[in-house]
């Protein structure tokens, strides 16, 4: 038998490993204008026609590449820019691998025109299918100009397969944006069939992201500026307000390099918690500078993808990086800075990561100051207590019905006549609808309450400061009961036995997965079992063990959670006014710690327009 092994051409190694750098247009792009910034462009041009598929142009003023480098950039692993194995520990620039030019010189027209700036003449490179066609030498200015026609042209399995224009279009957009976000420092200007898109003088960050996604932006931006041990956290994440309801707009850079990843994703989600409801998502245009000794991104060709030596210390960094940012906007509450403060402590070491009693005693010497700025920052800036006056003078009974009704609006006066038989009681009172909402007339129209996500928001903000300042108050079983708990289950609340103790329990372990209850917080509702709350307690506090909350925060969610009012269940009115009373004095009573909705308001404008009365 022949041997039947032989080495593939250039020309069809380059073609198939052109596959995995090239799918499309943006590709290109995004190889171009990573070259010129590597090159130390400050001008950098790109002009394209027909979404890229018959021509992509980058023009720089970068260094330009000498006679011969010109011809070697088109080789493949041909880089200036690691020499060494070694040397992939410490990138600094976009490209590393040498591919990208090779690639591209496989699968298109190319023409290279480059100038060193000690040399008088530059060299212009034609090459089409990794053939070179033509060199020879020209006069140009300083910097590289590559031109890409055809692009697969000899393939054309893949060029069938390219989207419309508009599809291309919007690829190309979205590498376009991931590059000049990142290089405000340079010009960029981007021409497509002969009309500029983009003209982004070089400028600060912030006038670099307006440019990008306009005026309107400005004002809806939070900086980021954070110094940690593990990385350098700058940027801007958005207001919650001007969350979207499409991911878009979503930008996390790693020492300059546009990065996915959904779990530094999550991280930032989870420093807005309840500021945002689960349909929208925030904005943000982050930049992480890290040493690049602690990275690696030689994990795919396209390189959006990276690992980090310790991901889940720069989660945790990342995610109270953000809290700060939106808590110094004043709306993050206040107890926010105390799980910052938790978690910082446990970075320096002492907390390998399950919760102990070592980060909440940290928490708890925590200035106070922080609460005070907030509450009067926070209520400032909110309607919501008017709201609640109007309602609170409502409820109270000894208040003459001559001077509530001064407090309704002039609409409700002529609309409504309260001697009509209406059903029973009084209806300023609260009403239970189906034993799952709570029915309030305020001033401006009526306000419906989900009693379980208002009374999780209660005893969340409640258990949170009982935890913070230590005053608890609790009941004393009569006969102390015990209780036999899953092993699982009973390992972690040894472990977090201390801080549960510390929201009025007073829970004795008895060994082989027994513990005896002597006292439980006061106030917790008592139509179900303590076992059931306690068991209920744990397993939701593992559950929560994912978002990595720190103890306190996940202590107080997970009571809120197994010791609130469910739906179903019936209620006084006392219990309702209550109930009313007491959201409204929390800190953000607009939605439960797992992000549902407390209450929503009906307008009374809006009720009589949907009675065709406006
Ligand atoms: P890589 O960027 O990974 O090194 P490329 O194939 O993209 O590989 O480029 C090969 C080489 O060509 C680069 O290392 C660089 O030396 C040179 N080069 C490419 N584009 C430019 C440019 N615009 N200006 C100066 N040099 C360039
Ligand atoms: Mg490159």
């Amino acid at each position: 038998m022949p041997d039947i092994i032989q080495l593939l051409p250039d020309s069809i190694a380059n073609q198939i490993a052109a596959g995995e750098v090239i799918q499309r247009p943006a590709s290109v792009i995004k190889e171009l204008l990573e070259n010129a910034i590597d090159a130390g462009s400050e001008n950098i041009k790109l002009i394209i026609k027909d979404a890229g598929k018959t021509t992509i142009q980058v023009i720089d003023d970068g260094k330009g590449m000498s006679e011969t480098d010109a011809r070697m950039a088109f080789e493949r692993h041909a880089t200036s820019k690691i020499r060494s194995a070694n040397d992939l520990f410490s990138i600094k620039t976009l490209g590393f691998r040498g591919e990208a030019l090779a690639s591209i010189a496989a699968i298109a027209h190319v023409e290279m025109i480059t100038r060193q700036s000690s040399e008088e003449i530059a060299s212009r490179i034609l090459i089409e299918g990794s053939e070179i066609r033509k060199q020879e030498k020209v006069q140009a200015m300083t910097g590289t100009s590559i031109t890409v026609k055809n692009l697969f042209y000899n393939v054309p399995a893949r060029r069938k397969f390219l989207k419309s224009d508009p599809v291309e279009l919007k690829h190309i957009m979205d590498e376009f944006q991931r590059v000049v976000l990142a290089n405000p420092e340079i010009y960029f200007t981007f021409h497509h069939n002969g009309n500029e898109i983009y003209h982004l003088p070089k400028g600060n960050l912030k006038q670099r992201i307006v440019g990008v996604f306009g005026k309107n932006i400005n004002d809806k931006l939070l900086p980021v500026n954070e110094e940690t041990e593990v990385a350098q956290f700058s940027g801007f994440v958005g207001k919650p307000e001007a969350a979207k309801k499409t991911q878009g707009d979503q930008f996390i850079f790693v020492n300059k390099r546009f990065i996915k990843s959904n779990y530094l994703n999550h991280a930032i989600r989870a420093a807005y918690e309840d500021l945002l409801t689960k349909d929208v998502f925030p904005a943000y245009i982050l930049f992480l500078e890290i040493d690049p000794a602690n990275i690696d991104i030689n994990v795919h060709p396209t390189k959006t993808e990276i690992k980090f030596e310790d991901e889940r210390l720069i989660y945790n960094y990342l995610r109270v990086t953000i809290k700060h940012s939106l808590g110094q906007y004043s709306l993050t509450p206040m107890i926010d800075f105390n799980v910052d403060h938790n978690f910082a402590y446990k970075f320096s070491g002492e907390n390998t990561g399950t919760p102990d009693s070592a980060g909440m005693s940290s928490s708890r010497s925590y200035p106070l100051e922080n609460e005070v700025n907030f509450r009067s920052d926070y209520k400032k800036n909110t309607g919501w207590e008017q709201i609640y006056q109007g309602l609170h003078q409502m409820n109270t009974p000894d208040v003459p019905a001559q001077e509530v009704k001064t407090l309704e609006s002039e609409a409700f006066q002529m609309n409504f006549d309260e001697s009509l038989p209406l059903g029973s009681g009084n209806l300023k009172e609260p009403y239970q609808l189906h034993q799952t909402f709570i029915v309030h007339q305020i001033k401006s129209g009526m306000m419906i309450i989900d009693q379980q996500a208002a009374h999780e928001r209660i005893l969340y903000e409640h258990y949170l400061e009982v935890l913070q300042n230590g005053e608890y108050t609790s009941q004393k079983e009569l006969f102390p009961r015990t209780i036999e708990l899953e092993p699982t289950l009973s390992s972690v609340l040894k472990n977090i036995l201390t801080a549960v103790n510390a929201i009025g329990f007073e829970i004795e372990e008895f060994g082989h997965h027994t513990f005896i209850i002597h006292a439980t917080p006061s106030g917790i509702d008592n139509t179900t079992s303590i076992e059931n709350i306690i068991e209920k307690l744990i397993a939701q506090f593992v559950n929560n063990l994912e978002f990595e909350l720190g103890i306190e925060e996940n202590l107080a969610r997970a009571m809120a959670v197994s010791a609130g009012l469910k739906k179903g269940k019936k209620l006084e009115k006392t219990e309702m006014t209550a109930l009313i009373d007491l959201l409204f004095a929390c800190k953000l009573p607009y939605k439960s710690p797992s992000g549902k909705n407390c209450f929503i308001i009906l307008e009374l404008d809006d009720i009589l327009k949907r009675f065709n009365q406006q």
